[in-house]
């Protein structure tokens, strides 16, 4: 008789005929049922293990001005937004270390609320902060999500994004951040209720009360719609982080109509708003502009944390280009160093291409784009130049590839 050990799976007993797959080890074998069950039990006992971390066994924490200065590194200027991120992050993961006790005081959520012109670093920094604490992080659109049953994302996919970012983690997916973009544009439309439903405004704003105040919510694990047949993952949104970020176009209005109906302190001297310039007054913005832009109470109570991004002048835009970890120009020069070059740029030709952006009134996302068309053709010469050791960027250069880039239309979405 032929030695069991030999052909069967040494955990079922089930023959090399019976199975798949068969996998020899030292002493016997094992089946690939046997390996995919005990791949299942070791998956859910380490998820198990991370769930303890996020009521707070495990969780390593950073210290607000820590955080700050990481952040720092990478992101110029907006010392308000880096500040409120700081402490509502560092507020956020202590509550999840909080033990978990009955009667005890209850920390609640601190999801935030960021304000700021399109690419003054909302995005940026909610990436850098979640590159630094090592959770998932995903990035949602809220212009892309509409009320259930009506064309368009279910309000749950912002959450597949979330799970695959995690690997399809459950347990780390809970502890993750979401960045939902663009929260202005599903403002509601109108004051007065209309006989046409607002299910891209107002119902989607009332779909994401349930995600951002924490509850149980069915994933559908490949995005898309939901349907009956689909296997749903069930993740707890309570220790996610949201993250919610607007342009908000013309709150600057409501924020001065706001002060300057309130008369202490300004009274009979209308020159206070009057002296605010555009980008100063959003410093002032509150739960109540936003109401007034056509946000609803319940969402803004869920986002308890506002905080605003100045627009970026044109000494910002410079700094971007040449301080920050991984600032463009470095990029750049890395690149051509790995082609043996020095690349260098002068100060007039970097002034030119913040000129640029700045014109184009997309924050720092132009700067890309421009550097791009300004640097292609040297890019696609340079690698078949031998003996070139050196490049530098001059006004004169940089003039003349922009200016005949720019008649062919460049896409300046970074
Ligand atoms: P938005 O505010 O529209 O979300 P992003 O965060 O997406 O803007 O910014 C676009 C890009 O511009 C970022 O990836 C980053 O490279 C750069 N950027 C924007 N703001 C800053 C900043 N304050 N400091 C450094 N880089 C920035």
């Amino acid at each position: 008789m032929a030695n069991p050990k030999k052909t069967n799976c040494s955990f079922c007993g089930r023959s090399k005929n019976e199975v798949g797959m068969l996998l020899s080890g030292i002493e016997g074998h094992i089946c690939n049922n046997c390996l995919q069950q005990g791949y299942e039990v070791v998956k859910e006992e380490l998820g198990a293990g991370a769930k303890d971390s996020a009521s707070g066994l495990q969780f390593d924490l950073v210290k607000p001005k820590d955080l700050k200065a990481y952040l720092d590194q990478y992101v110029i200027g907006q010392e308000e937004a880096k500040k409120h991120l700081s402490v509502a992050v560092y507020n956020h993961y202590k509550r999840l270390m909080q033990p978990v006790q009955e009667d005890d005081v209850k920390i609640e959520k601190s999801n935030i609320l960021m304000v700021g012109e399109t690419g003054t670093g909302k995005t940026y920094l909610a990436r850098t902060l979640a590159q630094k604490l090592q959770v998932p992080f995903c990035i949602a659109d809220a212009t892309v999500i509409t009320e259930a049953g009506y064309v368009g994302e279910d309000v749950e996919t912002i959450l597949t994004r979330l799970l695959q970012a995690a690997n399809y983690d459950v347990a780390k997916a809970e502890c993750g951040i979401v960045f939902i973009d663009e929260i202005d544009k599903i403002a509601r439309k109108s004051d007065n209720p209309s006989i046409t439903r607002d299910v891209s405004g107002e119902g989607v704003q009332q779909a994401l009360l349930k995600l951002l105040e924490g509850s149980i919510v069915n994933v559908p694990p490949q995005g898309g719609r939901k349907h009956p047949d689909q296997k749903m993952i069930a993740v707890n949104t309570e220790n996610i982080l949201f993250i919610c970020g607007g342009a908000f176009d013309g709150i600057g209005r409501h924020i001065a109509k706001r002060l300057n109906a309130r008369p202490i302190g300004f009274s009979g001297d209308d020159s206070f708003h009057k002296s605010f310039e555009q980008d100063q007054i959003m410093k002032y913005v509150s739960a109540q502009d936003l109401k007034s832009f056509g946000l609803i109470p319940e969402l803004l109570g869920r986002l308890p944390v506002i905080t605003y991004l100045n627009p970026l002048d044109a000494k910002a835009l410079l700094s971007i280009l040449t301080v920050p970890k991984n600032a463009l120009v470095k990029q750049y020069e890395k690149l051509f160093e790995m082609e043996g070059v020095k690349l260098s740029f002068s100060e007039e030709a970097l002034r030119y291409l913040v000129e640029q952006a700045m014109q184009f009134k997309l924050g720092a996302r132009g700067l890309r784009s421009i550097m791009e068309a300004i640097m292609n053709d040297a890019m696609y010469e340079i690698p078949s130049q031998e003996n070139l050791k050196e490049f530098n960027v001059d006004l004169a250069y940089a003039k003349a590839k922009f200016e005949r880039t720019v008649f062919h239309q460049i896409d300046f979405v970074a």
